[in-house]
């Protein structure tokens, strides 16, 4: 049975010495390699780091979509380690926004018809006044009837954004979810991410290696070959920078 395990005081996402090891052709990569971390209800952190850090894999972990080796995940109260793919499936349904790029939309299906089939997928009535405030929230109004296939990279971005907020999920986690956008839609987005964090008490966890985008999270996580480098709390883009230019 999955119980809606959630206390008050227990954190939205605890990772526990959680380790994935790929063994690709002729070598073995570990990532991540044995990570501990809690994320807290109403809080937006950005997991920072250069390609090939294990930011994706710590989020496909952390989604259940893909198995640690050792250690444990508890996603909202619920531990992941001993359930089937089928019940994953359904506490992500409930309780898990994925921003995880854009190949999850459906090209033939207009901009509405993919957010209310978001919604739909996540176990909700697709109410439309539902969907319109999100597609107004994302400045999507003016292509709301367009199917996917005429809209920009950045437009294509928004869409994901809006799945993801349209069934109002306890967790958000986000995998480079400005990397498409031009500066100003990248802002619009990580303004509705720390939005839906203070007005929802709900928690966002981003993967990006942009200290822009990383300067909008109340703590950045700086991961490297698959491990916990240190954190900051109220970062600077500038902060930020200096810090993931400070090693090779
Ligand atoms: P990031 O998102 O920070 O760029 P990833 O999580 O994608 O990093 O990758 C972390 C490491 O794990 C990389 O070295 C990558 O090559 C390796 N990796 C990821 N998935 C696999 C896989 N399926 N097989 C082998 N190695 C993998
Ligand atoms: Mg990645």
């Amino acid at each position: 049975m999955l119980k809606a395990g959630s206390t008050a005081a227990a954190p939205a996402l605890q990772l526990e010495e959680v380790r994935r090891v790929h063994s690709g052709g002729c070598d073995r990569v570990t990532a991540p390699a044995g990570v501990t971390l809690g994320f807290e209800r109403g809080t937006f952190t950005a997991l920072v780091g250069p390609s090939g850090s294990g930011k994706s894999m710590l989020m496909h972990c952390a989604a259940g979509l893909d198995r640690p080796d050792s250690g444990r995940v508890v996603l909202d109260g619920v531990s992941l380690g001993s359930r089937s793919e089928r019940e994953l499936a359904l506490l992500r349904r409930g309780r898990v926004g994925l921003i995880f790029g854009v190949h999850r939309l459906q090209q033939g299906l207009t901009v509405y018809q993919n957010i209310a089939m978001a919604r739909r997928i996540a176990g909700h009535r697709a109410v439309p006044q539902q969907v319109d405030a999100v597609l107004r929230r994302l400045g999507l109004c003016a292509v709301r009837h367009r199917p996917m296939s005429e809209l920009s990279d950045g437009g294509r971005q928004r869409v994901t954004v809006a799945q993801a907020l349209v069934s109002h999920p306890a967790v958000i986690l986000a995998d480079e979810p400005t990397g498409a956008l031009d500066a100003p839609s990248a802002r619009q987005v990580l303004e509705l991410l720390r939005g839906y964090v203070r007005a929802a008490r709900r928690t966002v966890v981003m993967a990006t290696h942009d200290p822009v985008a990383a300067s909008y999270a109340d703590r950045v996580i700086f991961l490297r070959d698959g491990a916990v480098e240190g954190e900051v709390h109220r970062p600077t883009a500038h902060a930020v920078a200096e810090r993931l230019n400070a090693r090779p």
